[in-house]
């Protein structure tokens, strides 16, 4: 039977990340992928440039049942340790936005870098390899793993087989499957970083709408962030509703504000105090894109009233609608395309220094399967690779 010392399932970007760290220690390692190439989603990551990392990760960017589990990590291995390994293949990258790191040319270049490092570390990878079972070995030291390759047994196992999302991409349930038959628990789990879907009135209005985006700042359940909605003919996508679709829950109503840094109803009073001129639609048309100020002045039936016959209630009612629209989503696009899944593997059964499970040594979890869920913007993948690197250290 073929012997490692260590095996990682799933070559993503956590279970690359540790399986080069682990070669590079001079341990003898198996990466298994029952894709036909690993890395994935790291080729269509960030539009196909890969968000690899961000200048801002705090332990705040991320959500788990135990908010603290993610921090020793992340203090271990930072973005600026990412950084310096991509600038030894002198990759090329900017800074796009809010801190947010990408490549000024292809995904593809990070997915090199992580196979190269994985060379340098005499890293084994097998794709197309199914694991049809996994027992901890007779003598007790270690697991024997059934495989379309046949037996491979090794010492330490670690399960890097990601999230739920986008099951075309090779995601599948496995990696909780094995937690849970060594008695790991597992969190619920949920899609997260993902589209709403509307119904009803929204819903008409969306796809009235469709393609437009704009500025917002989207609160929900104490949460709120500043960056573009769009329109879809589904409900709203765009990076603001998929921040927010990490803290909301089936039934939640989300707070929009269209004019982030405006208060309308001051500003509607402040117009007509000016005597202004203008319609209101022209008006709101300065900074908000027209068919969107259009269909919004519709619907509250405010699109025919010149601006000095506004009164109050109307004025209130503005206010509501582009300062503070209360949108109850039907669900979220689910799985089909969210950019992670929120829950996981309990962190309360897996030691944060080592990855290794509290009560199953020799087995180590890292990535996305874990309760730990970041914001978009590269946080996800500092993830993998801080836990995978600090896993790495170990097995
Ligand atoms: C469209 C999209 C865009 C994204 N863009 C970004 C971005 O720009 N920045 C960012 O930070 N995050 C991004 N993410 C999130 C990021 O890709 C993930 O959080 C990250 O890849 C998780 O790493 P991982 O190694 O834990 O899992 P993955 O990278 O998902 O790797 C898991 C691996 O396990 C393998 N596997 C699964 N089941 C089995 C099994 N049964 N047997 C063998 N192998 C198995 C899979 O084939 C895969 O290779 C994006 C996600 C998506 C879907």
């Amino acid at each position: 039977m073929k012997r490692y010392e260590v095996i990682v399932i799933g070559g993503g970007a956590a279970g690359l990340m540790c399986a080069a760290t682990a070669g590079q220690r001079g341990r003898s390692v198996a990466v298994l992928d029952h894709a036909n190439k690993v890395g994935k989603k790291i080729l269509m990551s960030g539009g196909g440039r890969c968000n690899f990392t961000n200048y801002d990760v705090e332990p705040e960017n991320f959500l788990s049942a135990n908010p603290h589990f993610c921090k020793s990590a992340l203090s271990r291995y930072t973005p600026w340790d990412f950084i310096a390994l991509v600038s030894r293949y002198n990759l090329a990258w900017h800074e796009k936005t809010l801190g947010q790191l990408f490549c000024d040319n292809k995904a593809k270049d990070i997915l090199n870098i992580l196979l190269a490092e994985c060379e340098a570390g005499q890293v084994d990878i097998r794709t197309h390899c199914s694991i049809e079972s996994v027992a901890k070995a007779d003598d007790g030291d270690g697991f024997v793993l059934a495989t379309t390759q046949g037996d491979i047994a090794c010492q330490s196992l670690v399960i890097a087989t990601g999230g739920l999302s986008i099951p075309t991409m090779g995601a599948t349930g496995f990696g909780y499957d094995l937690a849970k038959q060594f008695g790991l628990r597992i969190t619920p789990r949920h899609a997260a970083l993902v589209p709403f879907t509307l119904k009803g009135e929204p819903l008409e209005l969306a796809q009235s709408l469709a393609g437009v985006a704009l500025p917002v700042r989207a609160t929900c359940n104490g949460q709120a962030f500043s960056e573009a909605l769009l329109f879809t003919h589904k409900g709203l996508s765009g990076p603001a509703t998929l921040q927010i679709s990490n803290y909301w829950q089936p039934g939640d109503t989300l707070k929009i504000d269209f004019m982030p840094g405006t208060d309308l109803g001051q500003q509607v009073r402040h117009w007509q105090q000016q005597g202004q001129k203008s319609e209101l639609r022209t008006l709101l048309s300065q900074t908000l894109p027209k068919r969107f100020v259009s269909a919004w002045l519709e619907r509250i039936n405010l699109d025919n009233k010149a601006l000095a016959q506004l009164s109050n209630a109307d004025i209130d009612a503005l206010a509501q609608a582009f300062n503070r629209w209360p949108c109850t989503p039907a669900g979220t696009e689910g799985y089909r395309t969210a950019e992670v899944t929120k829950g996981g593997v309990n962190t309360d059964d897996v030691s944060s220094k080592t990855f290794e499970a509290k009560h199953t040594p020799g087995l180590y979890l890292i990535g996305e399967v874990l309760d730990v869920t970041g914001w978009l913007g590269g946080y996800n993948f500092q993830w993998a690779w801080a836990s995978g690197w600090c896993a790495g250290q170990y097995v």
